[in-house]
């Protein structure tokens, strides 16, 4: 075991503050790495507040990040001290299941171990995630962050650029579709660029007309004002794909009638039980409802390599360590563009 400093949530209802941890020691497998950026997710501050009920305190949230490797255990092939890398939503999963084998550990049916909150055998019972100086991750679940990628800008692929990509990729979104990305925050905002990487006429579906400008210089052709029932009718039958990253309840079938036949609709955001379904907009037309998780580490790779490729970022605002508990505040409010990242070198 060895202490290394982050910040931490002590209870749903006091603002996090310093706290050392312990972690494990560097065993054959893993790989230390030291830390230098983490983004700030939606799911952290659930977490921290406890809003599902399943948290474990002291916890220390964060799961978008970057650093570069410390140490390396005798039997680690693929990293070496120096290099540097990236670590996402899971550290640990069953390794023998259908979706293991598949590559998709975020689907293992044995329970995957999330980069934070989950019990592990790290010193505590649980594993604690990157607000935080350093990390000791097994080499299997550890990313290669390619050159080029700005390390600060890149940290939120590793959550909202994966949760994005990962459905556009299963659903075959390329050139001659056109995919609608609802909502634009953190998540939707990585749908526009990667969308329109891959090639998609990429449309901003949203209530706010105030964003339209935004939306258009991360690469949106269209903006669409869902509010706007005559422009709502005049892009029925329309789209191939629907990428929806509201974070709260609403309705859903506001856009059924946006799909073409066979059209789907992806649900990124953990809402929960959400408002009553109109079966007709999916029985005419055959529309699918859908739903994603993240993705897996082979495709969390392939999405960091195709962003470096494309030079694709997340647009954040780099804040030091004191001021994460205003950060939430501030998301709370939809008051960021578009995602808050943690300068650790602020941690003491
Ligand atoms: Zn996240
Ligand atoms: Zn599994």
């Amino acid at each position: 075991m060895f202490s290394t400093s982050s910040f931490a949530a002590h209870s749903a209802t006091t603002p996090l503050s310093p706290l050392q941890i312990a972690r494990r020691e560097v065993g054959p497998l893993d790989v230390q790495i030291d830390i230098e950026y983490c983004g700030i997710c939606h799911t952290d501050l659930h977490v921290a507040k406890n809003d599902w009920g399943r948290s474990v305190y002291p916890i220390v949230p964060g799961h978008e990040i970057v650093g570069r490797v410390r140490a390396v255990g005798a039997k680690v092939k693929r990293f070496a001290p120096g290099q540097a890398v990236a670590v996402g939503c899971f550290v640990g999963s069953c390794g023998t299941c259908a979706s293991c084998a598949d590559h998709m550990e975020q689907y293992c049916l044995n329970g995957y171990t999330l980069t934070y909150g989950s019990p592990s055998a790290d010193p505590g019972g649980y594993t604690q995630g990157g607000y935080s100086k350093s990390i000791v991750v097994g080499e299997h679940f550890v990313l290669s962050l390619p050159d080029g990628l700005d390390p600060a800008a890149a940290a939120p692929l590793l959550c909202a650029g994966i949760t994005s990509y990962s459905p556009l990729r299963h659903w075959g979104i390329g050139p001659g579709m056109t995919v609608g990305v609802i909502g634009l925050g953190g998540l939707g905002h990585m749908g526009v660029k990667l969308a329109h990487a891959m090639g998609a006429k990429t449309v901003m579906i949203t209530t706010s007309p105030a964003k339209a400008a935004d939306a258009m210089r991360l690469g949106a052709n269209e903006v669409l004002i869902s509010t706007d029932e005559q422009a709502m009718l005049a892009m029925a039958n329309q789209f191939d794909f629907l990428l929806n990253t509201i974070l709260v309840p609403h309705d859903f079938n506001t856009y059924m009638g946006l799909l073409k036949v066979d059209g789907t609709m992806c649900i990124v955001g953990a809402i929960g039980p959400n408002a009553q379904l109109n079966t007709r907009p999916l029985i005419l037309g055959r529309r699918n409802i859908a739903g994603s998780l993240v993705g897996g580490i082979k495709e969390t790779q392939e999405m960091l390599n195709f962003c470096a490729a494309h030079e694709i970022v997340s647009d954040i605002e780099l804040i030091p360590v004191e001021q994460i508990n205003e950060a939430y505040v501030r998301m709370q409010n939809n008051d960021v563009k578009y995602r808050f990242v943690i300068d650790m070198a602020t941690l003491a």
